[in-house]
C-alpha cells in the first residue's frame, strides 16, 4: 500500500482513532526530517513492533532559541517521504507550524529538573519546545509505542518523565546512536560541516574512546574529574569549543563524582564557532 502523506492534525487525529478503532498497533518515530541512517533505524525498529508506523517531519520552531538555526535548518521533504517509503513506513505527518501553533496558542509543558542542566542550560526554552510538541504528537498520533534515539540522550530522558508524569499511554523505546564509519555521530546537523570541520568534528567521538579506555584500564574508582579533563584536553587540541562535558546518572542525569556502571560521558561541542554537535556513551562497556 501506499505511504499516506498528511497535513492536517485533525485529519491525522482521524486516522490514528480510525486505526486504533480497527485493533492496530501504533508506532510514531518523531523527527524533524533531513533523515540519516540514523533515523531510518528508528523506523525499522518501529516496522517491527506496530502494525502502522508513523513518522512525523516536522522542523518545531517553540524548540529553537532566537540566534539557532531554525531558518538554515537542512529540509529535504521529497527525499525524507521516499526514504522512509523504503522503510515500510504507512505515513508521513508533516504538519505547518501554523496549524501546530495556531494565533492565541498559550500552552507550554515544561519538565522541571532533568531540563537543568547540559543543552537545558545552553538552549534556554529548548526542552520546553520538545516537550509541548512531543505531548501535541503523542495525542495526534495516539501511538501505542513511539522511538526515540539514545543520541539525544537528555530528550530521552525527560521525555520519559514527561509520560510517566502525565500518563500518556505510550511506551518509549530507546535506540542506540548510529555512527559514520569513523564514529561520528550521525545528524542532520553534519550537512554543515565542511571541510576541516567535518575532521574536527571527530573529537567527539575521541573523546568518548579515551575516557571509555580510561575507564576500562583503572576498572574502578575513576574520578568524573579525569574524564572531563581528558575530554577538554581531546576537543581543545581539534580546535573545537566545549560547551560541556558532564559524567551523569543515566536516569536521574545527576552529575557523578566517580564513574560507576550507569554513568554517562556526555558532551557538547561547538565546531568552527557555528556548528553544536551532541554526543554521549556508557562509560563501562558491558562485554559481551
Ligand atoms: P531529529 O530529527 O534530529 O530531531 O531526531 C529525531 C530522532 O532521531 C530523535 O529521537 C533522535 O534522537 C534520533 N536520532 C538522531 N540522530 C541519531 C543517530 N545518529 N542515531 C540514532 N538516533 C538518532
Amino acid at each position: 500500500m501506499e505511504m499516506k502523506i498528511i497535513k492536517s492534525p485533525a485529519e491525522m487525529q482521524h486516522q490514528a482513532i480510525a486505526w486504533k478503532r480497527e485493533g492496530l498497533k501504533i508506532a510514531l518515530v518523531p523527527t524533524m526530517g533531513c533523515l540519516h541512517a540514523g533515523h531510518l533505524s528508528l523506523m525499522r525498529k518501529a516496522v517491527q513492533n506496530a502494525d502502522k508506523v508513523i513518522v512525523s517531519l516536522f522542523v518545531n520552531p517553540m524548540q529553537f532559541g532566537p540566534n539557532e538555526d531554525f531558518a538554515a535548518y537542512p529540509r529535504q521533504f521529497q527525499i525524507d517521504c521516499d526514504l522512509a517509503e523504503k522503510e515500510g513506513v504507512h505515513l508521513i505527518f508533516c504538519p505547518d507550524a501554523k496549524e501546530m501553533y495556531p494565533e492565541g496558542f498559550q500552552t507550554t509543558v515544561s519538565v522541571k529538573t532533568l531540563t537543568q542542566g547540559m543543552c537545558g542550560a545552553d538552549r534556554p526554552g529548548h526542552f520546553d519546545g520538545v516537550a509541548t510538541v512531543v505531548s501535541k504528537l503523542l495525542h495526534l498520533t495516539i501511538p501505542d509505542i513511539a522511538v526515540f534515539g539514545e543520541k539525544d540522550f537528555q530528550q530521552l530522558a525527560v521525555i520519559r518523565q514527561m509520560v510517566r508524569d502525565l500518563h500518556f499511554p505510550v511506551t518509549i523505546i530507546g535506540s542506540p546512536i548510529v555512527r559514520e564509519a569513523d564514529g561520528l555521530a550521525m545528524s542532520s546537523r553534519n550537512k554543515y560541516l565542511a571541510g576541516e570541520m567535518r575532521t574536527q568534528a571527530l573529537c567527539l567521538y575521541r573523546s568518548i574512546q579515551a575516557a571509555q579506555q580510561i575507564v576500562a584500564r583503572a576498572g574502578h574508582d575513576v574520578a568524573a574529574g579525569t574524564i572531563i579533563e581528558a575530554t577538554k584536553k581531546t576537543v581543545a587540541e581539534a580546535g573545537g569549543k566545549l560547551e560541556y562535558a558532564v559524567v551523569v546518572d543515566e536516569h536521574s542525569l545527576q552529575a557523578e563524582t566517580f564513574v560507576g556502571s550507569s554513568s554517562v560521558l556526555a558532551i557538547a561541542v561547538k565546531i568552527g564557532g557555528v556548528v553544536r554537535l551532541i554526543d554521549n556513551a556508557k562509560l563501562f562497556i558491558v562485554k559481551k
